[in-house]
């Protein structure tokens, strides 16, 4: 116990060097980094039904509702479960690591990037930079037509879901394509998704690569990015070999890495890891 918290302590202040040294950070994010502002990250089956036990029920996992099958066949349903990611998305606060990011990202000389598979749109309400955040799949805060009929993406501000949680059903009228008059569905990559428009997405990375063709003494901060569902983890893998750009790891669990002198494992949440790297920079 006492030989890993020694470990901790002086991976820490090997994270708050390259922390301080580094030209450039990018912020890469899964499910784990909503954890510690209180939102569930769907951990296996269990943990699913555990956030919404309407679900269980119906014999539905998060990968038969979260598909657009699941708004053709039950449109109530599937629009129960989203109508109450969406609220509880727009009203949960991004927790104060967010803030740390932002702080160290702007005041490294060629500023921050921020990749994330989350689609709560939380770096945005942290306050980081729309135009530096890649949403890998999509976000919950904009719409776009279940037929794909027309490529536009719109916002779902105007949208507010009622729903019945105990059932996981949405309760007012669903939000309908300006188009065809047609069912509208959150604009994120879902399973078996074939008419995902991803128009903003290849945007976002367009702004990415650009930036990282810049890249110096890039450094890679990965937070709460799990090995299921594991597009964040492949890009930090990939773009860490591109760049040969060090990365600190944090996740409490499967925090290894390897392939650069450099990278760090830090087997902690994302909130007490930013933190303890923080404290050391002041
Ligand atoms: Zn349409």
């Amino acid at each position: 116990m006492l030989k890993s918290s020694r470990i901790d302590s002086t991976s820490i202040q090997e994270a708050a060097h390259l922390v301080a040294t580094a030209d450039m950070m990018l912020f890469v994010t899964g499910a784990g980094m909503g954890v510690d502002s209180g939102l569930p990250d769907f951990r296996g089956k269990e943990g699913f039904w555990r956030a919404y036990p309407a679900l269980e029920r119906s014999g539905l996992d998060f990968a038969s509702i979260a598909s657009p099958r699941a708004f053709r066949e039950r449109p109530e349903v599937a629009w129960g479960f989203y109508g109450h990611r969406l609220d509880l998305y727009r009203r949960t606060k991004p927790h104060a690591g967010y803030d740390i990011l932002r702080k160290w990202g702007e005041s490294t000389p060629y500023g921050y990037k921020a990749y994330t598979s989350n689609v709560d749109g939380h770096f945005q309400k942290a306050g980081l930079d729309d135009e530096h955040v890649t949403e890998c799949h999509g976000s919950i805060h904009y719409l776009q037509c279940l037929k794909a009929c027309t490529p536009e993406i719109w916002s779902a501000d105007a949208f507010v879901p009622v729903v019945d949680e105990a059932n996981c059903l949405l309760l007012n009228e669903p939000p309908r394509c300006p188009h065809c008059g047609g069912l509208a569905r959150p604009n994120i990559y879902m399973f078996s998704d074939n008419e995902w428009l991803e128009n903003r997405t290849l945007i976002q990375n367009k702004s990415l690569d650009y930036w990282l063709g810049h890249a110096e003494r890039l450094l890679i901060i990965e937070i709460g990015a799990g090995t299921t569902i594991s597009t964040a983890r492949q890009f930090t893998h990939q773009t860490a070999f591109d760049f040969h750009a060090p990365v600190i790891r944090i996740n409490p669990q499967d925090a290894g890495i390897y392939g650069h002198p450099n990278h760090i494992s830090l087997t902690m949440g994302g909130l007490d890891a930013l933190k303890s790297i923080d404290a050391l920079l002041e």
